[in-house]
């Protein structure tokens, strides 16, 4: 098994073989097949499996087929959103999107409590393809009105369970009335709870499973 034969456009191996990863990790063999095929996914990994290529690597490639068209603002338009638990995960998964995207005309964006809305309101007009948040923090800027979700086309929640176990149901099934429905949603836990399996329920269409 190869990064190449898993369908993979050139600048996107080009990052991967920069980043030394020589064969796709069993989590990236299962999902990025499953991911470019457009359809919905509820995985079981753990972090260290190399789930954030995973979801990532394909998503790039996803938005990178499809040119994204100014919103009516003339902005160009958040495409994907991953939400994570934490803020350290967030900027970890960010920091993993901007290398696998280096060769790719895609920008991304991440977004944290605890630090001051402004710089990330600028941030935010100057146009992001790929937007890495907590939950807070994105609804603060939604309720602001300094954020529109609206053309989202793909959904990752990113460690689920972890999510659940530091109470943001209700902050994510409030990300969940924003977000576009027609959209593809990837979901990521490393336990299956009765709590994460309503959510996947809620969430996800007819999803593929994955567990490795
Ligand atoms: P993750 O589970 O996504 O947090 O990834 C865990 C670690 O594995 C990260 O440091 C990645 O850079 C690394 N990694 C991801 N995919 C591969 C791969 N196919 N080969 C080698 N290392 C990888």
């Amino acid at each position: 098994m190869s990064f190449e034969s898993l369908g993979l456009a050139a600048p996107i191996l080009r990052a991967v073989r920069e980043q030394g990863y020589e064969t796709p990790t069993p989590i990236q063999a299962k999902a990025i097949p499953l991911v470019l095929g457009g359809g919905d996914v509820l995985a079981g990994a753990q972090t260290g499996t190399g789930k954030t290529a995973g979801f990532t690597l394909p998503m790039l490639q996803l938005l990178s087929a499809q040119p994204p068209r100014k919103d009516a603002k003339g902005r160009w338009p958040i495409r994907a959103l991953i939400l994570t638990p934490t803020r350290e995960l967030a900027a970890q998964v960010e920091e993993n999107v901007r290398q696998y995207a280096k060769y790719l005309p895609l920008t991304s964006m991440v977004m944290f409590g605890g630090v001051g809305m402004q710089p990330q309101v600028e941030r935010l007009k100057k146009g992001v393809d790929i937007l890495v948040a907590t939950p807070g923090r994105l609804l603060d800027h939604h309720q602001q009105g300094t954020l529109d979700l609206s053309q989202v086309q793909i959904f990752v929640l990113d460690e689920a369970d972890r999510m659940l176990d530091m109470g943001f149901i209700h902050d994510i099934k409030k990300v969940l009335a924003i977000v576009p429905k027609d959209k593809q949603s990837l979901l990521f836990s490393a336990t299956f709870s009765d709590e994460i399996k309503a959510l996947a329920d809620r969430l996800l269409k007819q999803p593929e499973l994955i567990e490795v």
